[in-house]
């Protein structure tokens, strides 16, 4: 299994608490499935900008989903929203620098696209970060031309938290893509609300034959597996999640 020191070699900033994280690869070879993780380590105080309170250790390791696609060789990314009481996405967020070096192993975990087993008719369920696995596997259906009917519906609070959105807007119409916002603590033009079974229902065609892909929050996976499961009589088998706790 790779286990690397990856140099940061981008930072993309795609809202005041979110960013996109690129480590330069270098040659190393990294072989994943679109939707997988890594997990990433580094010494919290090393360059002495950030202070660790009380006893914790200041060697630190989360994991994060990779949002880019396999086909992309050049670089790994993970896409970082600070949470509600951050640390370790604190210092990603608000004090890392290009060239800071981390160990990054993996990759891990069974919430992965399989071209190989799955339907044709794809729905992607995402709030927060849990966009980031979601565009891995958008990106890699359209590097590779897979002909997947892939509908994508994305939850946030606000609209300026929504990550990824113009290329989210640029991939839908092509290649059979589509994509629903909604938001649910500030009023837009757009979709207000939860995530409820009828905008699901909307891009439904047969349940038997759609695969769902959830991620984010434990209470949002759990909730939008119910609605799948319970409601929509989605055989569990079709329902793939990832949950952030
Ligand atoms: C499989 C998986 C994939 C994931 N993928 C992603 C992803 O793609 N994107 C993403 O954004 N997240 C992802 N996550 C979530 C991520 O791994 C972290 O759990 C998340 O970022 C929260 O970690 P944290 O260290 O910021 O907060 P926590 O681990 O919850 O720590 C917060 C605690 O630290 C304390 N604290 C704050 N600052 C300090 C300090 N300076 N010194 C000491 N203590 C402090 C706070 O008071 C609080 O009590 C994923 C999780 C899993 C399980």
């Amino acid at each position: 299994m790779p286990d690397y020191n990856l140099k940061v070699s981008e930072l993309i900033e795609l809202c005041p608490s979110a960013k996109a994280v690129r480590f330069e690869l270098n040659g190393n070879p990294f072989n994943f499935m679109p939707g997988q993780f890594i997990m990433l380590q580094a010494d919290l105080e090393k360059t002495e900008k950030f202070k660790i309170n009380g006893d914790k250790p200041k060697i630190q390791k989360r994991a994060f989903s990779m949002s880019s696609s396999p086909t992309e060789k050049k670089f790994l990314e993970v896409t970082v929203k600070t949470t509600e009481e951050p640390f370790f996405s604190d210092y990603l967020i608000n004090y890392l620098e290009v060239g800071e070096e981390f160990n990054v192993k993996g990759p891990f975990g069974m919430f992965y696209f399989d071209e190989k087993k799955a339907n044709k008719d794809i729905i992607l369920i995402g709030a927060g970060s849990g966009i980031s696995p979601l565009m891995s596997i958008l990106r890699y259906i359209n590097d590779k031309k897979l002909g997947i009917n892939a509908h994508i519906i994305f939850s946030n609070k606000t609209e300026k938290e929504i990550l990824w959105r113009e290329e989210i807007e640029k991939l839908s119409g092509k290649n059979n893509f589509s994509h629903e916002f909604t938001l649910t603590r500030e009023e837009w033009s757009g979709m207000i609300g939860r995530i409820n079974k009828e905008i699901i229902q909307k891009k439904l065609k047969d349940p038997n034959k759609t695969d769902f892909y959830l991620c984010g929050p434990p209470l949002f996976v759990k909730d939008i597996e119910r609605i799948l499961i319970v409601d929509l009589k989605i055989p569990k088998e079709n329902v793939k999640k990832e949950i952030y706790n």
